[in-house]
């Protein structure tokens, strides 16, 4: 006889990539994940001690996090389990036996550990009580821990074999893990962690996988495969639907997919306001595959190509033969429109393997970017090369990432020279020409932006981390997610004194945040002179239909009005006010990073 009918439950999120899923569940969850045995080769037995080790610094941080987290919400004394916790990962009775077990059996290491943790489990299971008796849920929850965080190490690939389409639902899945996931199996998203402008929910955007972050199916009534939603529009996901649920939301998906094909016929119009004005429309990308996407939606040029997507998924360093590969297909495939390449812009929530990235407790201030290019130049001039020479043969234009102060934009242009120099030395061809651009999202390069002008020949407004250092908000933390606020009048007012100063240079200047995805910040963007708006591909052909449809003058008045307000909740009601009824008119759905209208 069948069992009781599981429960229909609704959670709520933050809408991280739009679009409508219905499918089986797929929990990216230990628990329900087949940890695979596999024999090593002897001489890579080390590697494997030194993985696990890495693993268990990775857990204790990310253990230390929790507690510090329990203890400020809860009290200290319910934070205590997480010493025992910690306690647990340094045990000898478990480390030991595992490491042992790589060395003489050459296991992987998370079979070594999960066994260690199973035979642990059974045997402290048949005492009648005792220590570990009482922390048998402990000890599995460290285990689980750490076997997740070996099998979403990124070198292994084997659990990311799902055969079939599926809803993926997990707990803290990294940019370079979802990079690795198959495409076309992947109806949906969900994750626990994060934001909208955290690089899942941006990858998930640039691949228009539907995605909810900061949901968390503990305690619902959820097993594999059974039938989720997710309404990544709204921020839902409907655990266990009925089937009056499901034609609804198929409806809702059939008319989504109708409107993106609607939209294709726009591929080949330009993105000019009524009244004249053309503004550029790129493209921003993690992988070099998707410039068939922005080719596929007409785009103009790649406005952002995150080129540490590169770095994230391999254990070593991908050779200047590698990178130059890559460069030089995507500017061939985009030739003549221009690919802008971002230099490495490793750290915060995209931590490279071969660069023994530890995790930060302030990882987002800490050793990224252009300071970990800076730190380590002969790594930075492999790939200032493999670009120089993809220019030899496209418009590839070249940007850094982070900069907060003159010195590091001048020292970054004179390794370039260095590089110039040497392929000189050595007959190489590139372009001596190619423009040099600098990402604007640290607010102590707005205030230097007219020195900085000087250097470069564009800018290009990083609005993710401009809002994140503006406001002191964490854009990957999903428990303040609605403090991360674009239209903060704080953000607009820097938005404009960087337009303003590109105008007096005479430079190009583009926002590739995400915030030139978002219609109603665009039209004000546009109205304050903003020349190009680079966004994921899947905004584009919505954005043009927007700008098709607004005249510059009115979107100038707009943003004056905008730069008048002392509020963000005015701003918002201001743009809410004006145009969410036209954006509704337009078929304009997609608002990918302010507040959903309400
Ligand atoms: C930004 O910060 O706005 C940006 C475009 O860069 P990233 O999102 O990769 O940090
Ligand atoms: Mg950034």
């Amino acid at each position: 006889m069948a069992g009781p009918k599981p429960k229909r439950a609704v959670l709520t999120g933050v809408p991280a990539s739009p679009g409508y899923a219905i499918g089986p569940a797929y929990l990216l969850h230990p628990e329900e994940r087949v940890v695979k045995k596999r024999v090593i080769p002897p001489e890579k037995a080390e590697q494997e001690v030194a993985r696990l080790k890495r693993a268990l610094e990775k857990a204790h941080k990310e253990i230390l996090g929790v507690k510090t987290r329990i203890s400020g919400d809860v009290g200290e004394y319910e934070a205590r389990i997480f010493d025992t916790h910690m306690m647990m990962l340094q045990d000898s009775e478990i480390v030991d036996v595992v490491i042992k077990d790589i060395r003489d059996h050459h296991y992987n290491a998370e079979y070594a550990y999960s066994d260690r943790i199973n035979a642990l489990a059974e045997k402290f299971e048949s005492l009648s009580g005792g220590f570990l008796k009482d922390h048998m849920s402990d000890l599995r929850d460290v285990g689980t821990r750490v076997i997740d965080i070996l099998m979403l190490s990124e070198n292994n690939l084997s659990y990311l074999d799902v055969p079939e389409p599926v809803i993926v639902m997990s707990r803290n899945l990294t940019p370079s893990v979802l990079s690795q996931f198959n495409r076309k199996n992947t109806l949906g998203l969900t994750t626990e962690v994060g934001g909208k402008t955290s690089h899942v929910s941006i990858l998930a955007r640039s691949l228009e996988i539907p995605a909810v972050s900061g949901v968390s199916w503990q305690g619902v009534d959820l097993e594999p495969g059974q039938t989720v939603i997710v309404d990544g529009t709204m921020g839902l996901v409907i655990i266990n639907p009925t089937l009056r649920d499901i034609k609804e939301y198929e409806v809702k998906k059939a008319a989504f997919f109708a409107n993106q094909s609607e939209l294709s016929t726009l591929r080949d119009l330009e993105p000019v306001t009524t009244d004249g004005k053309y503004i550029e429309l790129s493209a921003n990308i993690e992988l070099p595959i998707e410039v068939e996407t922005v080719l596929q939606y007409g785009a103009d040029s790649v406005g952002l190509y995150r080129s540490e997507f590169l770095f994230l998924t391999r254990e070593d360093m991908p050779s200047e033969e590698e990178q130059y590969q890559a460069y030089k297909y995507m500017g061939e495939r985009m030739s003549p429109r221009a690919v802008t390449i971002r230099t490495m812009d490793a750290g915060g929530d995209k931590l490279v393997p071969a660069l023994k990235m530890a995790g930060e407790l302030n990882p987002y201030m800490g050793w990224r970017s252009i300071r970990v290019c800076l730190d380590n130049r002969e790594i930075f001039k492999i790939q200032l090369r493999a670009v120089l020479r993809a220019s030899a043969f496209s418009n590839i234009r070249l940007m850094f990432p982070m900069i907060s102060n003159l010195w590091e934009i001048r020292e970054t242009k004179k390794i370039l020279d260095e590089v110039r120099k040497e392929l000189d030395g050595a007959g190489t061809a590139y372009n001596p020409r190619m423009e040099i651009g600098c990402m604007i999202e640290v607010p102590s390069a707005v205030v230097m932006a007219d020195e900085i002008a000087r250097e470069v020949d564009f800018f290009s407004i990083g609005t993710n981390d401009l809002i994140q250092f503006t406001l002191a908000v964490d854009r990957a933390n999903e428990r303040i997610a609605e403090l991360f606020e674009p239209n903060s009048p704080a953000v607009w007012r820097q938005i404009k004194r960087v337009i303003e100063v590109s105008r007096v240079h005479g430079i190009q200047v583009c926002v590739c945040g995400e915030m030139a995805g978002d219609p109603l910040a665009a039209i004000v963007l546009i109205g304050m002179g903003i020349d190009e708006l680079s966004m994921g591909p899947g905004m584009l052909l919505e954005m043009k239909k927007l700008i098709r449809s607004v005249s510059f003058e009115e979107a100038r008045a707009l943003s004056e009005s905008v730069l008048r307000l002392i509020t963000a909740n005015e701003i918002t009601e201001l743009l809410r006010s004006r145009y969410v009824a036209k954006l509704a008119a337009l078929g304009i759905s997609k608002f990918p990073v302010t507040r959903a209208p309400g």
